[in-house]
């Protein structure tokens, strides 16, 4: 996190939030471990225990010999097989996940929307994955022993195509976009557009609110399909120079191309993924506790899933530290185009609130899920800018009662 050089003075310790909102997202997080552990035991347990035993093997045969046995088949049926086990195990915690996110009144969603939303998140994601088993497995059968290099570039350019994409094919399909109306906001945040010399075209809102109550905003794509995304939620429960606040910062994101250099990292990580798979996919030993002799035949699928899985889960930490970078990036970028600190701490502590955030997050937490700063850190940083800039230090919630229950 670069935030800039703090002088002598540390800015976390205030009271930003009332003793309640502090008990309340305790609770919350209480409430929410279980799936999380659950949640990322069995993401690493199901293809580990398919990949490393010939149960998943066992599994693509089955599936392809329903329609013949062909690598083809077995490609793609055994590759839909996994994911359709994979769903099946994962829903009872979904569901579970569900019913936690409406008692603490986050989530909006009827059943008909959740299921609406798993079904369609489930059959983009298994016929992508579908596919690009089947193209692995022509190039591990006719790309020579450079396979990998082909298929490296493949992964790289299939990251590029897809975030491209991404804001006008598959994100309409989750949600309905409207140019922000005309009115004060849109005319608030076309100036703060302006005033940055961002390129935006429009400024969207999408409609958020039949899921969730929780407030966001985002940018996505690049060139053509480059937007800045208002969720109908914040714009809904934010003040006008609230939800600028949140603008500014996702102008910040444009501004420096965030989601075009990650999307490039993304992609040279993706074909380091495949060179490791490749180098994998030589060892002996993995192919015999797959029960598979070449790694050629799509039987081993499940081996390719296991060992992306341990690949994820080690680049995981870097991808997210690196998020954690640009976020707070984001945020000197705003502090310096708003100019108003106190706002954005109002507006950040008005996003906490409302979206239960974690108000005092242990640092192994932040090392293996935070895609952002914490909360107490982004408070800080508006504290420490407006030192930097000599001008009024946003206050405390209740000035002089500091926080005593620290953990
Ligand atoms: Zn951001």
């Amino acid at each position: 996190m670069n935030y800039p050089a703090a002088d002598a003075a540390d800015f976390t310790d205030f009271t930003d939030f009332t003793p309640e909102q502090i008990e309340r997202s305790r609770a919350y997080k209480r409430d929410v471990r279980p799936l999380v552990i659950a949640s990322t035991t069995l993401g690493l347990a199901v293809p580990l225990v398919l990949g490393l035993t010939p149960a998943g093997a066992g599994l693509v045969r089955a599936a392809g010999d329903l329609a013949g046995g062909g690598w083809v088949a077995r490609a793609l049926l055994g590759s839909l097989a996994i994911s359709l086990l994979g769903l099946v195990l994962r829903l009872p915690l979904s569901m579970w996940g569900e019913t936690v996110s409406r008692r603490w009144g986050l989530s909006r969603r009827g059943w008909g929307l959740f299921a609406a939303d798993t079904a369609k998140g489930f059959g983009i994601g298994a016929v992508l994955t579908a596919a690009a088993v089947a193209g692995l497995y022509f190039l591990l059968r006719h790309g020579g022993d450079g396979w990998w290099v082909w298929a490296a570039l493949a992964a790289a350019a299939l990251a590029v195509l897809g975030s491209f994409i991404m804001p006008v094919l598959i994100e309409p399909l989750f949600n309905k976009f409207r140019p922000l109306p005309g009115g004060e906001l849109r005319d608030r945040l076309m100036a703060l557009v302006a005033q940055s010399g961002v390129p935006v075209r429009d400024i969207l809102v999408s409609d958020s609110s039949k899921r969730t109550t929780a407030a966001n905003a985002y940018v996505s794509g690049f060139g053509k399909t480059r937007r800045l995304v208002v969720w109908d939620t914040t714009a809904d429960s934010l003040s006008t120079e609230e939800t600028a606040a949140v603008a500014a910062h996702e102008l910040g994101h444009a501004a420096r191309r965030d989601v075009l250099v990650g999307t490039l990292l993304g992609a040279v990580g993706g074909a380091v993924g495949v060179a490791l798979l490749a180098a994998a996919l030589n060892w002996t030993a993995l192919l015999d506790a797959a029960g598979v002799t070449h790694a050629e035949d799509p039987r081993s699928q499940a081996l390719v899933r296991a060992v992306l899985a341990v690949i994820g889960l080690v680049g995981e930490p870097w991808g997210l530290a690196y998020s954690r970078h640009i976020e707070a990036r984001a945020d000197g970028y705003a502090l310096d185009l708003f100019r108003e600190p106190d706002t954005i701490v109002g507006m950040e502590r008005a996003l906490a609130v409302q979206n239960i955030a974690d108000l005092r997050p242990r640092r192994y937490e932040v090392l293996l899920r935070y895609t952002h700063p914490p909360i107490p850190d982004r408070i800080a940083h508006a504290r420490r800018w407006a030192a930097e800039q000599g001008v009024a230090i946003p206050k405390s919630l209740s000035a002089g009662s500091k926080e005593t229950d620290a953990p």
